[in-house]
């Protein structure tokens, strides 16, 4: 039989997709309440905003007499007809959220609109009125939203630990305060003020509360118009960078949004400038023509289409590179130090931060497949330095003085080929590479690949018995990056960071194997700095990053201490490599699969291991070479590139014609 469903049911399911965690239920109130032009808005929770979510303005309000309507589904004051539609200004127009939230949980409401006496205040459960009564209230409206969920257990089971969740609602309490810098954001977890912004206008400040003045001081402002495209925001210089894309905020008219051409041209501006891993801070606001801008393609409202995504992507790529021109640009390779920034949120304490004077990082850096939005450099703008860069690659890759340049030009072209096998090669892994032009693919995308066939028959991978591999003469390194051993008729090369990796990714499998990771202490705890929902995930897998050797402890604010770390590592890149570890987590947080797990390893033994590029002593190489000739499963590195390869005296001889 088909009947039409009741409202109190066809509410529930339009709820599932309104909201689907308590943070979806703030940003909605928010979202009514800068609808109804309030200029201070508090947001209150507890229990991760199962328990208790409130939402405070002194907007508009309500008229006594609507308060009911309100919560029916398709009740709205912002459209009413359908011409309406094509002009949207405000972030609601569907009139479902108040319904859909009101489906799921216990609601609260006191409200008193502009010329009342009285406000009205209402009590609704699962989507009926059970109490209402007039009363004398301040001007707005407050929300309160408890037990979310109650009546939809389904529902709540795919919530996750209440500080993840209540890390969601403070990200987007944070990009509803960069959106309106003109509005006074108020947050309270917990009963504690986490965030308040002061609501002058002004995004630097908004900025400055949110992320602290260490961060807000690298901060450059943003501006450009470009066919009907306005742009504004702040992005940050070339030493402040993230080691993911969290601190990237794009708004189109003050809607927060996903895009793909302008996170794309912001990253593109910053090409050449950042090194591999790193990721710029932003927050780029645009102002359009709400005519030329689709709002409806998701239903959470978050990804837009533009009618001309190429003007976008032009003014953007162009308003954040004019921005970071007007400074003093280093290019990712100069000698010069690079401060590491992390996000803050509070000031400095006693326990010492993050080493903040690291050598750039020297790696090829994922991007984005743009070309197809790019066009030719304006002449005005200076030219990416990548041809300084190639250039200063090449210099600091000591070339070996112990060998012909001929002969050195000849291995170093069949180095190349070996290393860039057809199948996904992952870059981000190799501590510095030897130049190279192409991008590789995202380090995410490199689980299967295999190492390279050593088809060509004067090439072939070492497979030696055990006693023929401790009969060996190390003849020395080559770039500062391979080591060359003679051993059986072989000459015999060997990566010295995919062999280190791969040794370390072993040693950690093993221990693995045996449960846990054997952890090293540190002499001082390392403060790393998180966004909310980082910190979230890092809380909730507290158990898990143990087992990996990192111990983590809450350290208040946005901040975890690390009081060890896997034994393997070398103490100086501490917060990065934990980063990444964070971020490949994230991204799986679903599924924290063995496999995923095996990648955070990867992860560890990538950062752990000796760097291409490091000039090593004799013993240093004999070292490596004796260990990675006596651990098995040593041929190729956890990415699938080859760690060693041979060529043999035929080889040689062909090479310089003694045998054809
Ligand atoms: P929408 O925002 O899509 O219109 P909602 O269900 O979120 O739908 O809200 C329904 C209506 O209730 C809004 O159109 C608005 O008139 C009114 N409303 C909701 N929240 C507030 C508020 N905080 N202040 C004033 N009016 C509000
Ligand atoms: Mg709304």
């Amino acid at each position: 039989m088909i009947q039409v469903l009741d409202s109190t049911l066809s509410n529930m399911i339009a709820a599932g997709e309104v909201v689907e965690r308590p943070m979806s239920v703030v940003k909605e109130l928010c979202e009514n309440a800068i609808d109804a032009g309030a200029t201070a808005i508090t947001v209150e929770i507890s229990g991760g905003g199962l328990e208790m979510m409130r939402v405070s303005d002194n907007g508009s309000g309500i008229a006594p007499e609507e308060v009911e309507t309100a919560f029916l589904c398709h009740a709205t004051s912002k459209i009413s007809k359908p011409d309406d539609l094509t002009e949207i200004r405000t972030l609601g127009f569907r009139g479902e959220a108040l319904a859909s939230i009101c489906a799921v949980a216990r609601v609260e409401i006191q409200t008193k609109a502009y010329g009342y006496d009285l406000g009205a205040a209402c009590r609704l459960e699962a989507g009926e009125v059970i109490y209402r009564e007039e009363t004398g209230c301040a001007q707005g409206t407050v929300i309160t939203v408890r037990d979310l969920f109650f009546n939809t257990p389904a529902r709540k089971k795919f919530l996750r630990k209440d500080y993840t969740e209540a890390g969601y609602i403070e990200e987007s309490v944070r990009k509803l305060s960069l959106a309106h810098p003109e509005i006074s954001f108020r947050y309270i977890n917990e009963r504690k003020e986490k965030i308040f912004t002061p609501g002058d206008a002004r995004l630097e400040n908004a900025a400055l509360c949110l992320y602290g003045k260490e961060v807000a001081r690298e901060l450059l402002p943003v501006r450009n118009d470009y066919e009907g495209v306005r742009v504004e925001g702040l992005v940050g210089n070339i030493s402040l960078y993230k080691k993911n894309r969290s601190m990237q905020t794009f708004f189109v008219n003050n809607r927060c949004i996903v895009n793909r051409a302008m996170a794309a041209a912001l990253e593109e501006a910053y090409k050449g400038l950042l090194a591999g891993g790193c990721f710029p801070v932003a927050m780029i606001k645009l102002f359009v023509d709400p005519a030329s801008v689709d709002v409806n393609v998701h239903p959470a409202k978050l990804e837009v289409k533009f009618v001309n995504e190429s003007a976008v992507y032009k003014a953007v790529y162009w308003a954040v590179k004019n921005a970071i021109s007007a400074q003093k640009i280093t290019p990712m390779l100069s000698v010069q130090p690079e401060t590491a920034v992390q996000e803050k949120t509070e000031q400095p304490r006693d326990i010492p931060q993050p080493q903040q004077d690291k050598p750039p990082v020297q790696r090829v850096r994922e991007t984005l497949p743009l070309q197809k939005y790019m066009e030719p450099p304006q002449p005005h703008i200076p030219a990416e330095p990548s041809a300084e860069t190639v250039h200063m690659v090449r210099e600091e890759t000591t070339p070996s003085r112990r060998m012909d340049p001929a002969l050195q030009q000849t291995l170093a072209a069949f180095l190349e080929e070996q290393q860039q096998p057809k199948e996904t090669v992952k870059t981000d892994e190799q501590g510095i590479e030897p130049p190279k032009k192409d991008n590789a693919p995202p380090p995410e995308t490199d689980k299967a690949e295999k190492p390279a066939a050593a088809a060509e028959e004067k090439v072939q991978q070492t497979g030696l018995s055990l006693e023929q591999l401790h009969d060996y003469r190390v003849i020395g390194q080559l770039f500062a990056t391979y080591i060359l051993i003679e051993q059986n008729g072989k000459l015999i090369i060997i990566d010295q960071h995919a062999a280190h990796e791969r040794l370390i990714y072993e040693r950690l499998v093993q221990q693995r194997g045996k449960r846990a990771i054997a952890p090293q202490q540190l002499l001082l705890p390392e403060v790393v700095t998180l966004t909310p929902v980082e910190k979230g995930f890092v809380l909730e897998n507290l158990s898990l990053l143990e087992e990996l050797g990192f111990e983590a402890e809450d350290f208040g604010s946005g901040d975890v201490a690390l009081r060890s770390v896997p034994a393997e590592v070398e103490t100086e890149c501490i917060s990065d490599m934990f980063m990444e570890v964070v971020t490949l987590g994230m991204k799986n947080a679903n599924s924290l699969t063995p496999e995923v797990q095996e990648r955070m390893l990867y992860t560890v033994a990538c950062r752990a291991a000796i760097k291409a590029s490091k000039i090593l002593t004799q013993q240093e190489m004999e070292q490596l070479v004796d260990e990675v000739l006596k651990t098995p499963n040593t041929l190729t590195c956890p990415h699938g590139r080859p760690v060693t390869v041979a060529l043999d005296k035929t080889f040689m001889e062909k090479l310089f014609k003694r045998k054809l």
